[in-house]
C-alpha cells in the first residue's frame, strides 16, 4: 500500500474515535525555527503528522488507538517548513487591557470588582484608543477622575500604560498550568 493512502486511512480511524479520546485537547505548534506560532487541537496535529508535515517532539499524554494501531497523542510538534508571519502583537481589547494591568486599577492600587477602562486623555478631548492611553481603573476612580485629565483632576498612574509585547510567554503563558513542559519552548521567544 503506497504510504499516503496508509496515512489517510489512519487518518480516518482517528476521526471515528475522536470523542472519547478528547481530540481537542491543545498541542504547542512551533515553526521549523522552534518559534512557538500558536495552540491548535490534537486532530489538527495529528493531521499535521499523519500527513509529514509536522514531526512530534512531545507525546507523553497516554495513546491515540486507531483500529490498527496506537499513536502517542501529541503535545509539542514542530512544522517541517518555516511559516512566514509579521511579528504578532497582541490584540487591543478590554480583556487584555486588564490582563496587562494585572486586573489592578492603576490609580489606586486595587483589584476591585467591576474594573472598567479608563480613556487617559478623555474622548470628546481627542484621546486616542490606544494602548497609551487607555488603562484599568476601579469603578470609584473612574467616576473620581470623570471626563478630565490627570491633571485637572490631580490624579496620576501607578504604572505608564504601553503595549505589551507579544512574548510566546505572554501569549501562551496562561497554557502553563496545566502544560507545563511547554515552558521550554516559550522561553526565549
Ligand atoms: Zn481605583
Amino acid at each position: 500500500m503506497h504510504v499516503g493512502q496508509i496515512a489517510i486511512c489512519q487518518y480516518g480511524d482517528i476521526m471515528l474515535r475522536n470523542r472519547e479520546q478528547k481530540m481537542d485537547d491543545p498541542v504547542l505548534l512551533l515553526n521549523a525555527n522552534y518559534e512557538p506560532l500558536h495552540v491548535c487541537t490534537t486532530r489538527r496535529a495529528l493531521g499535521l503528522l499523519v500527513t509529514g508535515k509536522a514531526e512530534m517532539l512531545h507525546n507523553g499524554r497516554g495513546l491515540i488507538r486507531t483500529v490498527r494501531l496506537s499513536i502517542p497523542k501529541p503535545s509539542v510538534i514542530r512544522l517541517g517548513y518555516m511559516v512566514k508571519r509579521p511579528r504578532p502583537r497582541v490584540k487591543l481589547t478590554k480583556h487584555e487591557i486588564f490582563r496587562r494591568d494585572h486586573y489592578t486599577c492603576q490609580y489606586c492600587g486595587m483589584k476591585a470588582k467591576g474594573l472598567t477602562i479608563d480613556h487617559i486623555i478623555p474622548r470628546y478631548r481627542g484621546g486616542e484608543h490606544s494602548w497609551s492611553n487607555l488603562v484599568t481603573a476601579c469603578p470609584e476612580c473612574n467616576r473620581k477622575k470623570g471626563g478630565r485629565t490627570l491633571h485637572e483632576a490631580k490624579m496620576s498612574l501607578i504604572n505608564t500604560p504601553r503595549e505589551p509585547q507579544a512574548t510566546a510567554f505572554y501569549l501562551f503563558g496562561s497554557y502553563l498550568n496545566y502544560h507545563d513542559l511547554w515552558r521550554q519552548y516559550l522561553a526565549g521567544w
